[in-house]
């Protein structure tokens, strides 16, 4: 049964109504938030103005109960309280590596794990977040992919990831300032674990909610989300998040991609090309951008640097070169920096940049394809970890 790739459809997830207890407000569009306000009580024609209220509480203001929602009265707070909940994920553990990077370790309804990494660099500060507990496909160099999917997260626990890093990153507006200088958390990558593209209307919810200019206010253009190649998805994700576009491409033959990245079996390489030529126009974005792991031996040759460029011809890209970053028991090794450099000038001479990814947060396992819940994974001495609970 490997190789398997479903449709989104057919990946469990949790309905917000299915869970046990009250509706959480966290996660919901605007529309649906205004829809459970008129459902538990609040007139038609007042719950406009509710819902923005209490959607600028939420998320402008990082608020987790109904009772700092001042500007309401309060027998509509308690009415709230009746009814819903403010639930993020609860920070189980954080580490902080070497050089800065922190990962989070996160626990979900049903006391799942994901992992939330947040990587600062002098311009930009980075948060890698997860779309599924797992993974259903089985990308041979992923350490994720040797984890079974165990269910899809919801928009709150997407979005809710965004959430508590501002906490720990004490990013809040200062009441009255209404700023928080310096913006510590400026982009988001959808690159943690899970496809995000197998949980389309989840990640669709929650990066909608990242973008609302009354809220967390993240450009669209700040936002990229990674996938292995599920075509069908990728003209709506122009269409309907309109965030720049990352593809996990590792190979530049149908044989070796199909080893690497088995989604290929289902949608080859002619096949992603085709939609991907699309996609710049369709989200007037600029550029997509390539990932492209380094294995030693395997898809690292001049050969595979010259077909690459003559595949993408046509396609503003970015082409990130991963150095492979290993994990216990992985079948490669990352290839020779030398390698990694000649394959990066040749795709550059060809007009393409060609950044290579420095590895972050190694020592805490948190680089690129390192993620996997559960505890089987290795520890450094090297780490900080404590626990933490997020602010209230
Ligand atoms: N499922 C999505 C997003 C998560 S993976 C996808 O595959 O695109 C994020 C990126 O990390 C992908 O480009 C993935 O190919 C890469 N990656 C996975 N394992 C890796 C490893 N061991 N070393 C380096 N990069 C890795
Ligand atoms: Fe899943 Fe992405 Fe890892 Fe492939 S690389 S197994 S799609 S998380």
């Amino acid at each position: 049964m490997q190789n398997m790739a479903p449709l989104s459809q057919d990946v469990l997830t949790i309905p917000r109504k299915s869970l046990n207890g009250p509706t959480n407000l966290i996660g919901l569009t605007r529309t649906g938030l205004r829809k459970v306000l008129i459902e538990a009580g609040t007139p038609e024609k007042q719950s406009r103005m509710r819902a923005n209220q209490i959607w600028q509480w939420i998320y402008a203001k990082g608020a987790r109960n109904f009772d700092v929602m001042t500007n309401l009265a309060k027998p509509y707070r308690a009415n709230l309280k009746n009814n819903f909940v403010l639930d993020v994920p609860h920070v189980v553990t954080k580490q902080v590596s070497e050089d800065g990077t922190r990962k989070y370790l996160v626990r979900i309804e049903g006391g799942h794990e994901v992992e939330v990494v947040y990587i600062p660099e002098e311009d930009r500060g980075t948060l890698c977040i997860s779309s599924q507990v797992g993974c259903t496909l089985t990308c041979s160099f992923c350490h994720t992919g040797t984890q079974r999917l165990v269910r899809n997260l919801t928009s709150a626990e997407i979005v809710g990831q965004i959430l508590l890093a501002r906490d720990d990153l004490d990013q809040w507006p200062i009441p009255g300032i209404n700023t928080r200088e310096p913006r510590l958390l400026s982009n988001i990558v959808l690159m943690g674990m899970g496809e995000p593209l197998y949980n389309f209307d989840n990640v669709r919810d929650a990066m909608k909610i990242a973008m609302d200019p009354e809220g967390i206010c993240m450009s669209r253009r700040r936002i990229t989300l990674s996938t292995s190649g599920v075509v069908p998805e990728i003209a709506k994700t122009a269409e309907e998040i309109g965030c720049l576009l990352a593809v996990s491409f590792h190979a530049t033959t149908d044989e070796v991609r199909d080893k690497l990245v088995p989604i290929n079996k289902k949608w080859n390489i002619a096949t992603l090309i085709e939609t991907l030529r699309t996609y710049p126009k369709l989200s007037n974005s600029e550029r997509i951008t390539f990932e492209y792991v380094m294995l030693k031996d395997v898809n690292d040759s001049d050969a595979d640097a010259r077909r690459l460029i003559k595949l993408i011809q046509g396609i503003p890209a970015k082409i990130n070169l991963i150095p492979f970053n290993e994990w216990p028991g992985a079948p490669y090794q990352r290839s020779d920096w030398q390698r990694i450099r000649a394959f990066s000038d040749i795709v550059f001479a060809a007009g393409y940049a060609s950044p290579i990814r420095t590895p972050r947060g190694e020592d805490i396992m948190a680089a690129c394809g390192q993620l996997k819940s559960a505890s089987e994974k290795a520890k450094k001495n090297s780490i900080r970890a404590k626990s933490v609970t997020p602010a209230q």
